[in-house]
């Protein structure tokens, strides 16, 4: 049996004895905890191929290095979000099948082609134009269809699958390699709008040509076996999110945010930190100031001030509460309780880990775990852990 907390305190000296010097923070990404991810969703999903979503850099997490290790672990498909993100995983993975779910704008017909990636087409333009494309070529190309079933945000509305279902010869000159819709409401497992949406996916599909079909993100797989259809793309749950609201949190950690202390200070009882005055110090304390900032995605909602708590560090395993606003490129955190010899310049303190979940740091800052995620990926040295 491990000690509670071990784990966490050996996590943080690896990210002080991996970090460059300089680094004044460290993103580490367990890839194998990516994996394991990956498989559990396969198990949820038997009957269907799993495919994962590794658009916006797979979440901040550096989409090459993930969609390689999920590669190992047998997945051949990835969605990303436009051809500059296909073009990064086209180049790591020359066998693997990728959507891009903007699909095709004015002119861009040529560059999937090149990169031998698929439009996720969304409207009646898109496929006009990708059909006039495929008439010029040898051989029909593959491309998604996506179907609005009630988000109003990318799909063909009834009334385009209708004009295109008396036109069927514009779906002969390509190949529609696949039928997808997405759901709007998937995290809430009673929400009558997932059925709702099956329904309507099922209806208007039986329209179009036959083809694989694609309905589930990560919180759809956990709607049950009626939602996986042939295929099912993930993303979040991938990366360590939690898929269902309310739920119990099934997911392992994947992402783990560690920030250099760069100064301990004493502080006077009625001094405040931080921009705005906003967090007056009750007793004399000992504050440590730590290199991590809204510019690096620990967005300014995490701050305190006397009347809000915020998020909160873990140092050597003790807990270390933020005060004060967070700044560009700095937080204060309190560290008067911890032991001396655990805080000093140049720890690394956990701000995302073992100790503080994703899911929680997101609920905290007002958001969702989808944007910390993809706003942590930028400014940190990132260390890639893979057993
Ligand atoms: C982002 C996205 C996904 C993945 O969603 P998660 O909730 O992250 O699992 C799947 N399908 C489409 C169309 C998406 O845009």
């Amino acid at each position: 049996m491990t000690r509670p907390g071990t784990a966490a305190v050996n996590r943080q000296s690896y990210a002080e004895e991996r970090a460059a010097l300089h680094a004044s923070a460290v993103l580490t990404i367990d890839l194998a905890a990516l994996r394991q991810n990956y498989r559990k969703l396969k198990q949820a999903a038997p009957s269907a191929n799993c495919a994962a979503v590794v658009k916006a850099d797979a979440y901040g997490t550096g989409a090459v290095r993930s969609a390689a290790a999920l590669a190992e672990d047998g997945c051949d498909t990835f969605f990303v979000a436009s051809l500059d993100e296909a073009g990064e995983i086209r180049e790591a993975l020359p066998d693997a099948v990728l959507y891009v779910l903007t699909g095709v704008f004015l002119g861009t017909c040529p560059y999937f082609l090149a990169m031998n990636a698929r439009p996720v087409l969304g409207s009646l333009p898109e496929i006009e134009e990708w059909a006039q494309f495929n008439s010029k070529q040898s051989e029909r190309l593959p491309a998604a269809l996506h179907i609005d079933t009630g988000m109003n945000r990318h799909g063909l509305t009834l009334d385009e699958i209708e004009a295109i279902a008396k036109d069927p010869a514009i779906l002969e000159s390509f190949e529609v390699s696949l039928v997808m819709s997405h759901l709007a409401c998937a995290d809430e497992l009673d929400h009558p709008k997932n059925h709702e949406q099956r329904r309507s996916f099922d209806l208007l599909r039986a329209k179009l040509p036959e083809a694989p079909a694609s309905l589930a993100n990560s919180a759809g797989i956990f709607l049950g076996p009626k939602f996986h259809y042939d295929m099912v793309r993930p993303g979040i749950a991938l990366y360590g999110g939690k898929p269902i609201a309310g739920a119990g949190d099934p997911m392992g950690a994947v992402v783990h945010l560690h920030g250099r202390v760069v100064q301990v200070r004493p502080a006077r009882k009625g001094e405040t930190v931080g921009y705005g005055a906003e967090h007056g110090l009750t007793r004399p304390s000992r504050l440590a100031v730590v290199a991590v900032g809204y510019a690096d995605g620990y967005v300014r909602t995490l701050g305190s001030s006397n009347a809000k708590t915020g998020a909160a560090g873990y140092i050597g395993g003790h807990r270390a509460p933020i005060l004060g606003r967070v700044s560009m490129d700095l937080i204060t955190l309190d560290v008067t309780e911890i032991p001396e010899d655990a805080v000093h310049r140049g720890v690394m303190v956990e701000l995302l880990g073992e100790h503080v979940g994703l899911a929680d740091l997101a609920q905290m800052a007002g958001t969702i775990d989808y944007e910390i995620l993809t706003r942590l990926g930028r400014r940190h040295q990132r260390i890639y852990l893979d057993a």
